[in-house]
Protein backbone atom coordinates (compact mmCIF):
# COMPACT_ATOMS: atom_id res chain seq x y z
CA UNK A 1 0.00 0.00 0.00
CA UNK A 2 1.23 3.50 -0.86
CA UNK A 3 -0.36 7.21 -0.22
CA UNK A 4 -1.28 7.58 -4.45
CA UNK A 5 -3.60 3.59 -3.40
CA UNK A 6 -7.01 4.86 -3.86
CA UNK A 7 -9.59 4.01 -1.33
CA UNK A 8 -12.31 2.09 -2.41
CA UNK A 9 -15.52 1.18 -0.28
CA UNK A 10 -17.35 -2.20 0.05
CA UNK A 11 -21.03 -1.75 0.28
CA UNK A 12 -21.45 -3.47 3.90
CA UNK A 13 -24.96 -4.14 4.17
CA UNK A 14 -25.08 -8.05 3.22
CA UNK A 15 -23.28 -10.56 0.99
CA UNK A 16 -19.51 -11.20 0.61
CA UNK A 17 -17.72 -8.51 2.02
CA UNK A 18 -14.82 -9.87 3.59
CA UNK A 19 -13.49 -11.29 0.19
CA UNK A 20 -13.73 -8.08 -1.45
CA UNK A 21 -12.15 -6.60 0.81
CA UNK A 22 -8.91 -8.78 0.77
CA UNK A 23 -9.17 -8.43 -3.04
CA UNK A 24 -8.91 -4.76 -3.22
CA UNK A 25 -6.25 -4.86 -0.65
CA UNK A 26 -4.52 -7.47 -3.32
CA UNK A 27 -5.21 -5.48 -5.85
CA UNK A 28 -3.66 -2.34 -4.52
CA UNK A 29 -6.30 -0.09 -2.92
CA UNK A 30 -7.14 0.62 0.59
CA UNK A 31 -9.98 -1.06 1.10
CA UNK A 32 -12.67 0.03 3.41
CA UNK A 33 -16.46 -1.13 4.42
CA UNK A 34 -19.35 1.23 3.59
CA UNK A 35 -22.48 1.55 5.48
CA UNK A 36 -22.94 4.67 6.45
CA UNK A 37 -23.66 7.97 3.64
CA UNK A 38 -20.18 9.71 5.61
CA UNK A 39 -18.18 6.55 4.76
CA UNK A 40 -19.52 7.04 1.20
CA UNK A 41 -18.43 10.49 0.66
CA UNK A 42 -14.51 9.35 1.57
CA UNK A 43 -14.40 6.56 -1.10
CA UNK A 44 -13.02 7.03 -4.45
CA UNK A 45 -14.95 3.76 -6.20
CA UNK A 46 -17.20 1.36 -4.66
CA UNK A 47 -18.20 -2.52 -4.60
CA UNK A 48 -21.37 -3.77 -4.53
CA UNK A 49 -20.74 -7.34 -3.30
CA UNK A 50 -22.63 -10.59 -4.32
CA UNK A 51 -25.19 -11.27 -1.94
CA UNK A 52 -28.93 -11.10 -2.30
CA UNK A 53 -30.27 -8.12 -4.39
CA UNK A 54 -33.54 -7.91 -2.92
CA UNK A 55 -32.15 -8.01 0.36
CA UNK A 56 -29.69 -5.35 -0.16
CA UNK A 57 -31.91 -2.73 -1.98
CA UNK A 58 -34.06 -2.87 1.31
CA UNK A 59 -31.33 -2.46 3.31
CA UNK A 60 -29.76 0.93 1.40
CA UNK A 61 -33.37 2.16 2.07
CA UNK A 62 -33.18 1.45 5.56
CA UNK A 63 -29.48 2.86 5.85
CA UNK A 64 -30.88 6.00 3.89
CA UNK A 65 -27.87 5.58 1.57
CA UNK A 66 -29.95 4.44 -1.51
CA UNK A 67 -30.09 8.07 -2.50
CA UNK A 68 -26.48 9.47 -2.17
CA UNK A 69 -25.60 6.49 -4.03
CA UNK A 70 -27.53 7.19 -6.97
CA UNK A 71 -26.24 10.22 -6.35
CA UNK A 72 -22.59 9.26 -6.07
CA UNK A 73 -23.32 6.96 -9.47
CA UNK A 74 -24.85 9.93 -11.58
CA UNK A 75 -22.04 12.30 -10.34
CA UNK A 76 -19.59 9.83 -11.89
CA UNK A 77 -18.65 7.47 -9.11
CA UNK A 78 -16.49 4.44 -10.35
CA UNK A 79 -18.79 1.15 -9.07
CA UNK A 80 -18.10 -2.94 -9.63
CA UNK A 81 -20.93 -4.53 -8.85
CA UNK A 82 -20.41 -8.59 -9.13
CA UNK A 83 -23.44 -10.72 -9.00
CA UNK A 84 -25.89 -9.34 -6.82
CA UNK A 85 -24.37 -6.00 -7.63
CA UNK A 86 -24.77 -6.31 -11.03
CA UNK A 87 -28.25 -6.54 -10.68
CA UNK A 88 -27.75 -3.53 -8.84
CA UNK A 89 -26.23 -1.65 -11.31
CA UNK A 90 -28.28 -2.28 -13.86
CA UNK A 91 -31.33 0.24 -15.34
CA UNK A 92 -33.62 -3.12 -16.07
CA UNK A 93 -34.23 -6.29 -14.48
CA UNK A 94 -36.37 -9.32 -15.65
CA UNK A 95 -37.67 -11.89 -12.86
CA UNK A 96 -37.22 -9.08 -10.52
CA UNK A 97 -38.88 -9.59 -6.93
CA UNK A 98 -41.93 -7.55 -7.12
CA UNK A 99 -41.20 -4.16 -5.93
CA UNK A 100 -37.56 -4.82 -6.45
CA UNK A 101 -35.13 -1.83 -7.61
CA UNK A 102 -32.04 -0.85 -8.51
CA UNK A 103 -29.83 1.87 -8.23
CA UNK A 104 -29.25 1.90 -11.65
CA UNK A 105 -26.47 3.67 -14.07
CA UNK A 106 -26.08 0.65 -16.18
CA UNK A 107 -27.42 1.12 -19.75
CA UNK A 108 -28.56 -3.22 -19.40
CA UNK A 109 -31.33 -4.99 -18.89
CA UNK A 110 -30.44 -8.20 -16.36
CA UNK A 111 -32.08 -11.06 -15.97
CA UNK A 112 -31.97 -12.37 -12.44
CA UNK A 113 -31.23 -15.80 -11.21
CA UNK A 114 -30.84 -16.10 -15.18
CA UNK A 115 -29.11 -19.99 -14.83
CA UNK A 116 -32.66 -21.18 -14.12
CA UNK A 117 -33.27 -23.68 -11.33
CA UNK A 118 -31.36 -26.91 -13.05
CA UNK A 119 -27.85 -24.84 -13.11
CA UNK A 120 -28.10 -23.10 -9.74
CA UNK A 121 -24.53 -22.85 -10.41
CA UNK A 122 -21.87 -22.76 -13.28
CA UNK A 123 -18.04 -22.60 -13.47
CA UNK A 124 -16.63 -21.62 -16.44
CA UNK A 125 -12.90 -19.72 -17.94
CA UNK A 126 -13.28 -16.91 -19.40
CA UNK A 127 -10.81 -15.04 -21.98
CA UNK A 128 -12.09 -11.77 -20.50
CA UNK A 129 -9.04 -10.23 -22.71
CA UNK A 130 -9.83 -6.26 -20.97
CA UNK A 131 -8.97 -8.13 -17.30
CA UNK A 132 -6.14 -10.49 -18.89
CA UNK A 133 -4.62 -8.87 -21.73
CA UNK A 134 -4.58 -12.50 -23.16
CA UNK A 135 -2.79 -13.95 -20.27
CA UNK A 136 -4.41 -16.99 -18.75
CA UNK A 137 -8.26 -16.86 -18.63
CA UNK A 138 -10.60 -15.68 -15.43
CA UNK A 139 -12.38 -18.68 -13.68
CA UNK A 140 -15.87 -17.50 -13.79
CA UNK A 141 -17.83 -18.93 -11.17
CA UNK A 142 -21.91 -18.56 -11.17
CA UNK A 143 -23.98 -18.88 -8.12
CA UNK A 144 -27.54 -17.93 -8.49
CA UNK A 145 -26.31 -15.32 -10.71
CA UNK A 146 -27.52 -13.16 -13.63
CA UNK A 147 -26.58 -12.43 -16.99
CA UNK A 148 -27.63 -9.83 -19.22
CA UNK A 149 -29.95 -10.15 -21.54
CA UNK A 150 -30.10 -6.62 -23.30
CA UNK A 151 -27.05 -4.26 -23.58
CA UNK A 152 -26.86 -0.81 -24.89
CA UNK A 153 -24.75 1.03 -27.40
CA UNK A 154 -22.60 2.75 -24.63
CA UNK A 155 -21.97 -0.60 -22.85
CA UNK A 156 -18.97 -2.73 -23.71
CA UNK A 157 -19.26 -6.28 -23.30
CA UNK A 158 -16.37 -7.83 -21.86
CA UNK A 159 -17.23 -11.62 -21.52
CA UNK A 160 -20.05 -13.67 -22.88
CA UNK A 161 -20.20 -17.66 -22.17
CA UNK A 162 -18.60 -19.79 -24.00
CA UNK A 163 -20.65 -22.87 -23.18
CA UNK A 164 -23.01 -24.73 -22.24
CA UNK A 165 -26.48 -24.21 -22.49
CA UNK A 166 -26.44 -20.34 -22.05
CA UNK A 167 -23.41 -19.86 -24.30
CA UNK A 168 -22.92 -16.27 -25.98
CA UNK A 169 -24.78 -14.94 -22.96
CA UNK A 170 -23.06 -11.61 -22.01
CA UNK A 171 -21.51 -11.78 -18.21
CA UNK A 172 -19.09 -8.78 -17.80
CA UNK A 173 -19.55 -5.39 -18.93
CA UNK A 174 -18.27 -2.10 -18.64
CA UNK A 175 -19.99 1.78 -18.77
CA UNK A 176 -17.17 4.59 -18.31
CA UNK A 177 -16.33 3.94 -15.14
CA UNK A 178 -19.23 1.19 -14.29
CA UNK A 179 -18.25 -2.11 -14.27
CA UNK A 180 -20.10 -5.35 -13.60
CA UNK A 181 -19.89 -9.56 -13.50
CA UNK A 182 -21.90 -12.29 -13.46
CA UNK A 183 -19.37 -14.13 -11.31
CA UNK A 184 -17.54 -13.70 -7.83
CA UNK A 185 -13.90 -13.27 -8.97
CA UNK A 186 -13.51 -12.59 -4.85
CA UNK A 187 -13.80 -16.22 -4.31
CA UNK A 188 -10.83 -17.53 -6.44
CA UNK A 189 -7.84 -15.85 -5.03
CA UNK A 190 -7.14 -14.25 -8.41
CA UNK A 191 -7.24 -10.77 -7.87
CA UNK A 192 -7.01 -9.24 -11.45
CA UNK A 193 -10.35 -8.30 -11.56
CA UNK A 194 -10.14 -6.05 -8.19
CA UNK A 195 -7.24 -4.64 -10.09
CA UNK A 196 -8.43 -3.81 -13.37
CA UNK A 197 -11.40 -2.58 -11.23
CA UNK A 198 -8.46 -0.29 -9.03
CA UNK A 199 -7.06 1.20 -12.15
CA UNK A 200 -10.48 2.31 -13.53
CA UNK A 201 -10.67 3.98 -9.92
CA UNK A 202 -6.97 5.08 -9.98
CA UNK A 203 -7.52 6.71 -13.78
CA UNK A 204 -10.87 8.59 -12.43
CA UNK A 205 -9.01 9.87 -9.44
CA UNK A 206 -6.33 11.16 -11.75
CA UNK A 207 -8.82 12.30 -13.98
CA UNK A 208 -10.65 14.55 -11.48
CA UNK A 209 -7.45 15.69 -8.93
CA UNK A 210 -6.90 19.24 -9.51
N1 LIG B 1 -29.64 -14.35 -6.99
C1 LIG B 1 -29.08 -13.28 -6.23
C2 LIG B 1 -29.90 -12.01 -6.38
O1 LIG B 1 -30.89 -11.97 -7.01
C3 LIG B 1 -27.65 -13.00 -6.64
C4 LIG B 1 -26.77 -14.14 -6.23
C5 LIG B 1 -25.38 -13.73 -5.88
O2 LIG B 1 -25.05 -12.56 -5.71
N2 LIG B 1 -24.54 -14.72 -5.71
O3 LIG B 1 -29.53 -11.02 -5.84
Amino acid sequence: MSREDPTIGVLALQGDVREHLAALEAGGARAVTVRRRCELEAVDGLVLPGGESTTIDRLLRVFELREALRERIGEGLPVYGSCAGMILLADRVLDGAPGQQTLGGLDVTVRRNAFGRQVDSWEEDLPLEAVTGGGPPVLGVFIRAPWVEEAGAGVQVLARLGAGPAAGRIVAVRQGDLVATSFHPEITGDDRVHRYFVDVVRDRVARTAG
